[in-house]
């Protein structure tokens, strides 16, 4: 019987272990960590997701602030509000919502933000000590995989893991994790030769593609365990649209051992672990430690 991974059920606790650890700091220390995001644009996703952030981050007894621009905005201006928010001791954690329109250099405007409140875990000091297996504040998506990849305690030392997908965001940090857990890992993408060969030999099977479906049962070792990461809204057939993933769910489930449903899976786990990021990133500022959480 394959396990489905309920994401959304430990999202919901995650939440509510940080919304602890936000009143245990309140209490000890009259620390109310603040979460700034920036938005440029109206890119529809974009807009959802930022409000999704501002409603979750108060829900946990957060600061939320919110700093729109319009899609013409320079990046003297982006640059300007980061410093603002750089020197703000009230905000502890920044997050520049992606993507950012063409007349913005984003690797510039990502590496101006100060490393202590890169919540997002993208600023090059974070990306280098994750590589260099010392790691601070972790990209959201891929530290919400491993979370559900360790439920239980679940030790992955020595599984063969593979991931498809290679980007900034998700493929690199996720395999990263993954090697710091002592598993081995592939870096499976659009050049890979034999890719579901490739993906069939593994125990670990993360997908962050953006190809809907893409992934069927014959990519799959029968007890393995599928990590969706997958977002891609398609039609439905009866002239609406569904979210899938980048894996076949009906036809995965047959041989997976344990899958995340899209939706469902992956994608609550990324906002709650912007949040932990936050509560990490406020104790590093005031030199506290950050020992709030269940280690997973
Ligand atoms: P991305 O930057 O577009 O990267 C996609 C990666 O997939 C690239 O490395 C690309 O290879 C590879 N790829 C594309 N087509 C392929 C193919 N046919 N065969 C093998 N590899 C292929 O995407 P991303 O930002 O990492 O996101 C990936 C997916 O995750 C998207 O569906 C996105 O919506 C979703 N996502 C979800 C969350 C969440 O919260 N759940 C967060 C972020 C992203 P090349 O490098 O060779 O081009």
């Amino acid at each position: 019987m394959v396990e489905i991974i309920d994401g959304k059920a430990r999202a919901a606790e995650l939440r509510s272990e940080v919304a602890k650890a936000v009143k245990a700091l309140d209490d000890r220390l009259s620390l109310i960590p603040g979460l700034a995001v920036v938005l440029v644009g109206d890119d529809p996703a974009s807009q959802v997701y930022v409000r999704n952030k501002a409603k979750q981050t108060k829900e946990v007894g957060m600061h939320s602030l919110e700093f729109r621009f319009p899609e013409t905005a320079s990046q003297e201006e982006l640059l300007h509000k980061v410093n603002e928010l750089n020197e703000d001791p009230t905000v502890h954690g920044i997050l520049v919502q992606l993507p950012l329109p063409k007349q913005i250099n984003s690797h510039s405007v990502i590496n101006a933000i100060d490393p202590k409140k890169d919540v997002d875990g993208f600023h090059l000091n974070n990306v280098g000590l994750l590589a260099t297996g010392n790691p601070n504040l972790v990209p959201c998506t891929p530290l919400g995989c491993m979370d559900l990849l360790k439920k239980d305690g679940n030790d992955l030392s020595g599984l063969n893991a593979v991931v498809v997908g290679r980007s900034n965001i998700v493929g690199k940090p996720m395999g990263a994790l993954l090697l710091a857990e002592n598993c081995t890992v592939t870096i499976g993408h659009s050049k890979t030769e034999n890719l579901p060969e490739l993906c069939a030999s593994a125990d670990i099977l993360i997908a962050a593609v953006g190809r809907p479906e893409m992934i069927t049962e014959e990519w799959i070792k029968s007890g393995a365990t599928i990590i969706d990461v997958g977002i891609n809204r398609v039609e439905n057939g009866e002239g609406k649209t569904k979210l899938v993933g980048d894996v076949n769910f009906n036809s995965a489930k047959k041989v997976a051992g344990a899958i995340t449903p899209v939706p469902g899976g992956v994608g609550p786990m990324t906002i709650a672990c912007l949040l932990k990021n936050t509560i990490q990133a406020a104790c590093n500022i005031s030199g506290i430690p950050f020992d709030f959480f269940e280690k997973r």
